[in-house]
């Protein structure tokens, strides 16, 4: 096998809450489960979205818990050149075009079409601009998702949820890799920093599987390597939803940090240990069930 190198990629919005602890906790296990590197990347590239001094907190949480990364952090906004780069490589061959659509547009465009407006939030893209030539200004970028001679339908072994498959076309049509208002959207900095990372395994909540598809579509357009996946079981909230701070997520209290890395190693299916973070951390790379992916 070549080099692992694994990472883990919070967005800095919140500080971490239980359910990003598992993510990172399961990121760090394979890693050292497989003698391979850790890296964590801020994911900074929505700007807007950024909280600041958020970056500061989740280093220091993941501190706490005994995971330290293998190398000094990135933050996504440091990085734009690469995500330019990647974009004008997409523009040469073709596989972006401009879109002025608003969402308004997007959902209008269903209605006139007798559609039932998909139910998830984010709105099925119709092509309306895959062949126009309307430049009005601000505009987005957006991928193709069919051509003549490649198939949208991604297929892809995740190691924990099994066969997966994805026609990203007819799931979420052609999707935006900058946004009208300038800022590069994750799944094209996600794609362009595991490549140029040389991450070869990434170890995400179940929430994010859904992307994998455009992820590996986009990895082929760009023409880098497809990295494993394993998407970890999320925690639920107190509704029965995934952990977010609108169900109840706090900020992790990390006051007793093997209490807390306990709770997430349990929704790993870990058993708990007794003894210092060191060797809870020792203890659990030994029991980790995905050693041999
Ligand atoms: N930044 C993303 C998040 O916090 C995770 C991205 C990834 O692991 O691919 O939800």
């Amino acid at each position: 096998m070549s080099r692992y190198v694994g990472r883990f990629a919070p967005s800095p919005t919140g500080p971490l809450h239980a359910g990003s602890l598992v993510a990172a906790l399961a990121s760090w296990l394979d890693a050292r489960a497989h003698g391979g590197a850790w890296l964590v990347r801020i994911e900074d590239v929505d700007t807007p979205r950024t909280v600041p001094g958020t970056d500061q907190t989740i280093l220091n949480q993941l501190a706490r818990c005994g995971l330290y990364p293998d190398a000094p952090p990135t933050w996504q906004s440091q990085r734009t050149d690469l995500y330019q780069s990647a974009l004008t490589q997409l523009q040469a061959i073709g596989m972006v075009y401009p879109c002025a659509c608003s969402r308004k547009d997007i959902a209008d465009t269903w209605t006139a079409l007798g559609a039932q407006r998909p139910r998830n939030s984010d709105l099925l893209y119709p092509g309306t601009c895959r062949n126009a030539a309307h430049v009005k200004s601000p505009i987005a970028w957006r991928v193709r998702t069919s051509l003549d001679h490649r198939s949208a339908q991604v297929d892809w072994l995740d190691r924990r949820l099994g066969p997966q498959s994805q026609d990203i076309e007819t799931a979420v049509g052609d999707f935006v890799v900058q946004r009208a208002d300038e800022c590069f959207t994750y799944q094209l900095a996600v794609v362009v920093d595991d490549a140029e990372q040389g991450i070869s395994h990434v170890v995400r909540g179940e929430d994010l599987a859904d992307n994998t598809a455009r992820q590996i579509w986009l990895q082929g357009c760009l023409n880098v390597p497809i990295p494993q996946y394993l998407h970890t079981p999320l925690v639920l909230g107190s509704n029965g939803e995934k952990l977010s701070k609108q169900n109840g997520a706090t900020a992790l209290d990390i006051t007793h940090p093997l209490h807390t890395l306990n709770r997430a190693a349990s929704v790993l299916g870990l058993a708990p240990c007794e003894g210092s973070v060191a060797e809870a951390l020792l203890a659990w790379t030994q029991q980790w069930p995905f050693s041999k992916a």
